[in-house]
């Protein structure tokens, strides 16, 4: 069997699913979106279920991850992400379970080797010098370290070893290449590629997941496993909720000890912990740790004083270790500056009632001054239940308590408009940079829509100004319901919005606006008696050449055509992203009818993703199957939906005839590799106007390669020659009329 057909979990699975869903929940909606971090980038789902969920799959390495959470909680919550959709993956390939342990366990803490590296380096906005690079290059190798020191078992190590490694073997610092990389290390490489691709960081917005997975075909096979990445992709497509379902069950099961343990050498069973013999692996790695970790057992006698904790506190661990624990010991106190007694210490509640905390505390520094921490106790228990004592981590929050204690009032007034409580002008001016800046680096593109309500100074005056914030509130929410996460709206003045579209081209935040347009004038607005309110929009898609000042003009320029020919209607301009200077054609002529416009597309995916994106196509430009023979769709489009019209034209209709060839390539003639063949689908596309009498209409050879490009634009396609070389094959396939047909 082909892995492939690993990929659909088999009717026997689907049925298994069906008793996990309410229990699932939150796992579930947390895996809908992979890509969203919570605004400070901290929690997964929320930080109780991110610990039980961790401590259920890492057992006594759940430390581990706390500790990288307090030091990096954005990538705490990446390697979190990476092991569920790891997780997800595995079981769709059908590995067995402990290969699916080892993947996860690996999966959750490559990365954890972060918490030797100074937060200096991690905080800093700008590029690294080339001696932070150098510790930045070392992660996996301190990781490493970190996890054999921790005992993690042989199949861990290897997997996390080879995380991030190069299928062709070109990547310097690891040796393998093709086959040769673990294969759960080779999944890791693809899932953790992905996430970043789709997560915002403080140098870069996140990538659309369309561009994401684009990025991945096309590095297939020199820095992906080709046949993963297809099959990664092909997730996507598949049965994902019962998926989700089928993790969340698994990763939300009660704490199963003996399984939780056995990928790490030194569980209890086999080395007891006693005070006299401490691990040596444990106090080298808590030594080296920046931030404070104290253990007491259960008698809440101190056995670990940290070389962070000394640092934090002041007080030598020589002066600590023996001692009865008591919250005063370090002055500590609570959230609103008390003292914090017996009753309410977090590290007792650890070990009386085995309860987990994490909490930001103060307590008293080196030099006497008083120190915020993020506290976090975890109790410690054996096999059979029994709490052992607990783990206290220290970490010192001063510079973000500081800072946000400075920052938060202040930052929220700065970015927000008060009225609407979406971004201000200047919050969009500097997004809309830095998104011109992502374009003009990665040419990751993206549309601005801009909106102004209409003949609104007759509605403050029939009705008052009141009324009129009330519908301008109504406008707000429309467009922030719009908006997809990682888009931005912003109220740019008065009555007037903008929205910033990710990774949207015209044609998609044409058919957005409109649809705004549409419902805000089917909305009737209380305050106005019940009657609708009308607004009008231009819109454009960033281009070659573009500044954010360029970009805004064209956008206000399309905003106040739609104004002069009477309003309530969207109106694009500029030819976007995708455009290529036409080669040297005729001289216009207006009265040649225009011809079938014909080309080659060729993408860096398989035919089956290359048909998931014509479905979009389909379904934004509401476009009619006409008929599916073999390879050949035939289309019917109505420029009323999401093309590039003019809204002084009379509507055409255009039939659209594509047709799929798949080509395979066999990239690798390095045998060493066996690596899988790369295939990329070749479109064969006509399009022509509806009827006669169109195709000699101003315009319509345009109108008709718009089209052309909105498909592209769709298919995630160049335009190409098929040369001699070309080994396209023309079989068929059957699934074609399914794929499409499919809700
Ligand atoms: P047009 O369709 O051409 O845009 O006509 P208009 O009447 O909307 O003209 P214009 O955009 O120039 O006028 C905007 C009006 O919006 C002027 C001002 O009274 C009103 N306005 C601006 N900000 C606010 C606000 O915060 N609340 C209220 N109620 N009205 C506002
Ligand atoms: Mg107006
Ligand atoms: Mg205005």
């Amino acid at each position: 069997m082909s892995d492939a057909a690993h990929l659909a979990p088999g009717g026997e699975d689907r049925a298994a699913f069906s008793g996990w869903v309410e229990t699932a929940g939150v796992l579930r909606d947390a895996m809908d979106q992979p890509a969203e971090v919570s605004p400070k980038g901290v929690s997964v789902i929320s930080p109780q279920v991110d610990n039980q969920l961790t401590q259920v799959r890492l057992g006594i390495a759940n430390s581990l991850h706390a500790a990288l959470a307090l030091k990096d909680p954005a990538r705490a919550a990446h390697t979190l992400r990476v092991a569920l959709s790891s997780s997800a993956w595995a079981f769709a390939r059908g590995l067995s379970s402990n290969q699916r342990d080892a993947l996860e366990v690996a999966a959750l803490l490559h990365d954890v080797g972060v918490i030797g590296v100074p937060d200096r380096i991690l905080q800093k906005p700008g590029p690294l010098d080339v001696d932070e690079s150098r510790i930045v290059e070392q992660i996996r190798t301190m990781t490493v370290a970190v996890l054999r020191r921790a005992c993690a078992v042989p199949e861990v190590l290897q997997i996390v070893a080879h995380v991030g490694a190069w299928y062709d073997g070109s990547r310097p610092g690891f040796s393998a290449s093709g086959q040769q990389i673990p294969l759960a290390a080779r999944m890791i490489t693809v899932v953790e590629a992905y996430d970043a691709m789709t997560s915002d960081h403080v140098s870069r917005p996140a990538m659309s997941r369309e561009m994401a997975l684009a990025e991945l075909f096309g590095c297939s096979g020199t820095q992906f496993d080709a046949e993963l990445v297809r099959q990664f992709v092909e997730l996507d497509c598949c049965d994902r909720p019962a998926l989700r379902r089928e993790v969340a069950g698994r990763w939300l099961r009660t704490l199963d000890p003996d399984r939780a343990n056995r990928h790490w050498l030194l569980t209890p069973t086999t080395a007891p912990a006693s005070p006299e013999e401490p691990h040596l692996f444990h106090v080298q790695l808590l030594d080296h740790m920046y931030d404070g970790v104290v253990f007491v057992d259960a008698n809440l006698l101190v056995t670990q004083w940290n070389r962070g904790a000394e640092r934090l506190t002041g007080i030598p661990g020589t002066a600590m270790r023996g001692r009865r624990w008591m919250a005063d010991l370090i002055g500590m106190r609570n959230e609103r500056g008390k003292p914090i007694g017996e009753e309410n210490c977090p590290v007792f509640s650890a070990v009386q009632s085995g309860v987990q905390s994490l909490r930001r505390l103060t307590i008293t520094g080196r030099n006497g001054r008083t120190v915020a921490v993020d506290s976090h106790t975890i109790p410690v228990t054996s096999d059979d239940g029994q709490v052992l004592g607990a783990v206290l981590l220290l970490h010192d929050a001063s510079p973000q308590t500081s800072l946000e204690h400075r920052c938060q009032t202040l930052d929220e007034k700065a970015k927000r408009d008060p009225l609407t409580q979406v971004a201000n002008r200047a919050e969009f001016d500097r997004h809309h940079a830095a998104f011109v800046a992502r374009y003009r680096e990665r040419r990751v593109t993206f549309s601005l829509i801009i909106c102004d309500l209409d003949h609104f100074k007759q509605v403050n005056d029939t009705y008052g100004h009141q009324a009129g914030d009330e519908t301008i509130k109504s406008l707000a929410s429309l467009l922030k319901r719009a908006a997809h996460p990682e888009d931005v709206v912003a109220r740019y003045g008065g009555e007037e919005f903008v929205m910033l579209c990710s990774g949207c081209d015209n044609a998609t935040a044409t058919a957005r606006a409109e649809q705004v347009c549409r419902t805000l004038a089917r909305t009737p607005q209380p305050k106005l008696g019940g009657r609708s309110v009308t607004a009008s929009f231009g819109v454009t898609e960033v281009q070659p050449g573009d500044t954010p000042e360029s970009m805004l003009r064209r956008a206000d320029r399309a905003l106040l055509a739609a104004k002069a020919k009477g309003r309530n209607m969207v109106i694009q301009l500029g030819a976007g992203s995708n455009f290529q200077p036409a080669a040297p054609a005729a001289p216009p002529d207006k009265q040649r009818p225009a011809p079938a416009v014909e080309a080659w597309l060729v993408t860096a995916v398989p035919v089956r993703i290359a048909v998931e994106k014509l479905r979009g196509f389909i379904a934004d430009h509401q476009a009619k199957v006409l008929s599916i023979e073999g390879n050949r769709v035939r289309l019917l489009l109505n420029e009323q939906v999401g093309l590039l019209r003019r809204r002084s034209d009379r509507p055409m209709k255009f039939l659209t005839e594509i047709e799929f060839e798949e080509e395979t390539i066999s990239r690798n003639s390095d045998s060493r590799l066996e690596a899988a063949p790369v295939s990329r689908t070749w479109i064969h596309v006509t399009v022509r106007p509806k009827r006669h009498r169109d195709r000699r209409r101003a315009h319509a050879a345009e109108r008709t390669r718009e089209v052309l490009l909105s498909l592209r634009s769709y298919l995630i396609a160049t335009e190409a020659q098929p040369t001699a070389e070309s080994s396209v094959s023309h079989k068929t396939f059957p699934a074609l009329a399914q794929w499409l047909a499919d809700p």
